[in-house]
Formats: C-alpha cells, structure tokens, sequence
C-alpha cells in the first residue's frame, strides 16, 4: 500500500464499509462491476435535484443546463481516451450495445458473403455473438486466434489469419477471464497493412490503465462505465469520424433526425445520428464524473498499486497446495483466475461469501477460454486501485478455510 493511500480512497467509497453477515466486505469482483465513490454519487444527486430536464429539444434554463452537462460529459469522456473530436464519443447503454451498434452500423453495410471477420479465444461473449448473428446473416466467416498455454495470443497465427477477404477484426484489450493484457496496437498496426478496420474492446483496459485511441489507431473502441466506478447502463463507443459518417444507424427515433417526412429521413450528424431516443442523461453525467475521480487519483498509480497487489496474491496463491492460476501471462492487470483441486468454483464463491470475501466463480462470459483450458468454470478475484493486501490476505485465508471444509 505504498504507492496509494488507500485509506483516503477506501473513505471515499461508503460501500466498503458495509457488512457481509457480521463480516466486514471484501469486494473482490471488480471485474464484474466496480463501485462508486461518493463524488460520484454527489454528482447524480445534484443532477436530479437541481438540472434534471430532457436535452436538445427544449430552450428553458433546465434543459440548457442538462444539455450542457450531457456535452460536458462527452467531452470528459473524448479526453479519457484522448479521442481527435467529441463527435466521435456515442454514448451507448454499455460495451455489448456499443458492439452492437458497429455490428449493426458497419458490419451489416459492409461485411458481404464469404468475407472474414478474426476475433480471438479471449473474446467476452458480448464480442462473439453479434458477429456470429452478423456471419450467419451474410454468410461470413469468423476466424479466431489461438492462445498459448499462459493464455497469451498467438501473434504468428493472427498474422497468418490474413487473406484478401479479412474485413474486419474484434479484439479484447484486456481479458475479463483472465488479465491478459494484449498486444493491441501491434495488432491493429498489422490489421491496417491489410487494409482492414479494427474494434478494441476496451471494458477490462480502461479502468486499469492509461488509453489512447489516437495512439492505439484503433478504428473503434468500447467501454462500460460500471467498471470504472460509474453507473450502469451508460457506456461508450469511440470510432473515427469517416468511419462513424459512413455508418448506417443501429436506432431509429427522436433525436437521430435532420428531418422527416413519410417518404425521406435524413439523419443527423454523429454523434446525434447514433443517439436515438432520450439517453441515459443521468448516467452519462455519472459516465463523466467517475472519469473525473479516476483522473484524481491518476491512472498511472492505479496501474502501479493494482500490479502491486497481483503480485502480492499472485505468489500466495501459488504457495496453496492443489490452487492452480489460469492465466499467467507476462503482461497482466490485476485479475486472477483459479482453480482448487476437487473443489467446485461455485462451492469456492459460496464459502468465501461467508466469510464476507465477494468473488466471481463460472464461465465468466468467455466459454471459449474456459473451454481451452479444459475447465467448466473458475474462481475469478479482480482487484480495483482501492483494494489493499489486508483484503488479499482475507482471500488468502478464506481459500485455506475452504479447502479445510472440503478436504
Ligand atoms: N467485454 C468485456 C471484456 C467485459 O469484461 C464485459 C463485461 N463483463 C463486456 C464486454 C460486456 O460489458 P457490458 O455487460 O457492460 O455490456
């Protein structure tokens, strides 16, 4: 806990302090959703009790000021991942509608029969299903790159997945299942050789490091706010702006319009063209305040405060007798998957959960990966920059406990 005072952060989080039973909570399932700073929460109360109004269609003082904040709020979020233009931020209800968008907006406009779409092993479900809706519509093909034993990509069998009728390429910054942080500027600068247009999906990158979009020169980024200590139902979609113009829209409504007529719509221009409906405004602003406290903190120490703490539980763990990690790539965020021998991942969570300790066990979304390793599920601990070693040595405890009941 030296390279973050994480007694001030923990008092800012009224969450940590509650208790599991009569046990104090250790939240160890960031990846899943991580939790909210006070600052954030302040900023949704003072947006419902003093500039709640819907946006864009009204001139009173309320919707000017909602409006306002809505924009300011994009913008935070093109300075987060250092986008060219704010027009190129669409707000979206999180990373699986905002892959759903491009689905949608590029892939149906583009992709044809026989072309190839080259995802990976690592992809999260939300990455994996709406392409293979989209192949099995245009009769495309997906091609997916193999990982190696550490769960680390195979760069040669990505590069060899190339031929004249690759289109398109989806790829996980950082894998929610296990950690692996993935080489994925090389990767797009490769896929751009080809002339093809990348996706990064960024939901497990963006709450533990520092992104780029200009420097990755990725063709689109996607993240969900609940994992950065913003709310639920809000999330992005960055893409470049030729690209975002040449899109056909994923929605039809209000708000998306130039004009309409019952012959002819023509569309806004992005990002409005993309954002159908009355968005989430609360959420966004939320979106753009959790962004504000990450920055506070400073993305670079939560970096260097998380890898210290996988390293921490990292060497515990593989001092366990019978626990085994999955996922032990040499680039990793703090995430880490197990297995106990003979004990079911299910029975693991229910035990720990006793003892107050909150872990994710199952598939983790990422059936392809588990099924690589030859394991139906496992038990997953994701930390966040407000975790400390007392918590790690909670979960190290509790593993020790189980194995006891069962063995
Ligand atoms: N991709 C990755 C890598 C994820 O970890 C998740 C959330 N577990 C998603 C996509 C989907 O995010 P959401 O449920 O917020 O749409």
């Amino acid at each position: 806990n030296t390279i973050l005072d994480t007694d001030k952060i923990r008092a800012d989080f009224p969450i940590l302090d509650i208790k599991v039973g009569n046990k104090p909570l250790v939240y160890l399932d960031n990846a899943a959703s991580s939790q909210m700073p006070q600052q954030v929460i302040d900023r949704l109360v003072r947006y419902q009790t003093a500039q709640h109004a819907n946006i864009n269609r009204a001139v009173h003082y309320l919707s000017e000021v909602a409006t306002l904040e809505y924009e300011h709020a994009r913008r935070r979020v093109q300075q987060f991942v250092n986008a060219q233009e704010d027009r190129e931020i669409i707000f979206t209800s999180g990373t699986t509608d905002s892959i759903n968008l491009v689905m949608h907006g590029y892939g149906r406009k583009f992709i044809e029969a026989g072309d190839e779409i080259i995802l990976t092993t690592l992809e999260h479900h939300s990455n994996i299903v709406p392409w293979q809706m989209l192949a099995k519509e245009k009769d495309a093909v997906i091609r997916v790159v193999p990982i190696n034993d550490a769960g680390e990509l195979d760069i040669d069998a990505y590069e060899k997945l190339f031929n004249e009728r690759t289109k398109f390429v989806s790829l996980i910054h950082v894998s929610n299942a296990l950690g692996t942080i993935n080489p994925v500027k090389q990767m797009i600068a490769y896929a751009h050789q080809q002339n093809v247009p990348v996706l990064i999906d960024g939901a497990q990158a963006t709450p533990h490091m520092t992104v780029d979009v200009q420097d990755l020169d990725c063709d689109f980024y996607v993240f969900s706010a609940h994992k950065l200590c913003g709310p639920t139902g809000i999330g992005m979609l960055y893409g470049k702006a030729a690209l975002l113009e040449a899109m056909q829209p994923y929605k039809g409504g209000g708000d998306m319009i130039a004009s309409v007529t019952f012959e002819e719509t023509t569309y806004a221009d992005i990002p409005h063209k993309f954002e159908a409906g009355t968005p989430p405004i609360a959420a966004a602003i939320g979106f753009g305040a959790a962004i504000d406290y990450l920055c506070s903190v400073g993305m670079d120490q939560i970096a260097a405060h998380e890898l210290d703490l996988l390293n921490y539980a990292t060497e515990q763990i593989n001092e366990i007798k019978g626990a085994s990690i999955i996922g032990t790539a040499a680039h990793k965020t703090a995430v880490i998957s197990f297995t106990l021998d003979g004990i079911h991942p299910h029975d693991i969570g229910t035990l720990l959960n006793e003892d107050g300790v909150a872990i994710r066990t199952g598939h983790h979304c990422a059936q392809p990966v588990m099924q690589r390793f030859n394991v139906p599920a496992t038990s997953r601990a994701s930390f966040a920059f407000y975790n400390n070693k007392t918590e790690v040595d909670a979960l190290i405890t509790g593993i020790r406990m189980v194995q006891k009941v069962f063995l």
